[in-house]
Parts: structure tokens; sequence; C-alpha cells
């Protein structure tokens, strides 16, 4: 790690809460569920939509038998419910069958489950090191200087070399949680902990 990544990473980490949680469902079948809902919405909606799913399909057997349509309509707020319904419905098949997956590399070879997904379970789930590059973690390390690289597989694997294993995880919260805060699409620069040393804070021009 350069002096400045190092310096930058340092001051965020600093002026971040101590413990992050964007998903708190302890139950490993139904954060797994949850995550998978979470694509293209928020987390608030993805949990209140997983909230009224698990009311009526309390695990993965229950799940694993639904009719598709029955679950699409419940899933519906949290959107593309067509993709999501069978997607949730096959890995909830696969654990009723064999269980839950005790490493992050059988999850993926499960339908609808990204590397994403993959890495959030490892962490919440697995208590292992995780580099969860969703959409905000992305933007915010292109704009640092942690990775050039927009494509979310690439960013990861390219953090995973740059940092040490021990940082993932909470690199990966603390990035999430500064993107949704405060390095917004349009950044807010000038309430930023790393304005002085951020080699983006051009980007000032577009704050909201
Ligand atoms: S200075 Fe602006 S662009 Fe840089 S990390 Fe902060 S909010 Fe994002």
């Amino acid at each position: 790690m350069d002096n400045t990544v190092n310096t930058i990473w340092k001051k965020l980490d600093e002026n971040a809460p101590r413990e992050i949680s964007f998903i708190t469902e302890n139950d490993p079948w139904r954060f797994l569920i949850t995550v998978m809902l979470s694509a293209s919405t928020t987390d608030r909606q993805a949990v209140s939509t997983a909230s009224a799913l698990f009311a009526r399909y309390p695990d993965a057997v229950a799940l694993s038998e639904a009719d598709e349509a029955d679950v699409g309509m419940i899933i519906r707020p949290a959107g593309l419910w067509k993709t999501k319904a069978p997607r949730i419905i096959s890995v909830s098949r696969y654990i009723a069958e064999h269980g839950l997956p005790h490493d992050p590399e059988s999850l993926t070879l499960l339908p609808g489950i990204g590397e994403k997904t993959a890495e959030c379970y490892a962490e919440h789930v697995l208590g292992l090191p995780a580099v969860i590059a969703d959409t905000h973690f992305v933007r915010v390390a292109m704009r640092l200087g942690f990775t050039d690289t927009a494509d979310r597989g690439k960013a990861a694997r390219e953090i995973r070399e740059r940092f040490p294993r021990d940082l993932w995880s909470r690199m990966s919260m603390v990035l999430n949680l500064h993107g949704r805060e405060i390095c917004r699409p349009r950044p807010r620069c000038s309430v930023c902990p790393v304005l002085s040393l951020c080699p983006s804070s051009d980007a000032a021009s577009g704050e909201s």
C-alpha cells in the first residue's frame, strides 16, 4: 500500500463507525435470500420484502416447495421479481437438499449467486475476509485511486492484491458506507474527511 492510499484509508477508517452492518439478519439462509433480494434495490426495501416473504415461507424447505407466482407477488416490491423468484426458490431447494454452503466458491455455482452475494455470505455468515464490491464500493474505490476499473470482479481482485486480508471486510463496509452517505454519485466533497487527499475531489463541482 503506498503512503497516500494508506493515509486516505486510515482517515476514512478513523471517521467511520466501529460497527457497520447493512443487513443484520443472523439466520444464514434468511441472510442469503435477503442479499439476493437486495439486487438493484435498497437494503431497506430488501429487508422489508424479505420479512413479508419469511412470514409466509419461514425456512428453506418451505420456500423450496413454493409456487413461483405466489413468491413473485410477495417479492414484487423489491423489483426484478420474475428473475429473483425462480432463483431464490432454486437456491432454497439446493439448501433444503444439501445444507448450507461452507465456502463462497460453492455458492457461486448456484443460480443467481454472483461474486458479490457470495462475498457477503463469506463475510457475514462464514466470518471470512471478503471484498464486497458493490456499486458504492467500486465508485468510491475508483475515486480514491484504490482501483482503476469499474468492473466489479476486477476491482475486487485488485483490492485483494493490493491490501492485506485483514483489511478486506472492514474496507468493504467503510467504502460502502462512505459511498452511500458522502461519496454519492453526486459527491458531497465539502463534508468529506479525505477531501484534501482525494485525487477526484474536483468532482465537488457536482455537489448537491
Ligand atoms: S473528496 Fe469527494 S470524490 Fe473524493 S472521496 Fe470525498 S466525496 Fe468522494
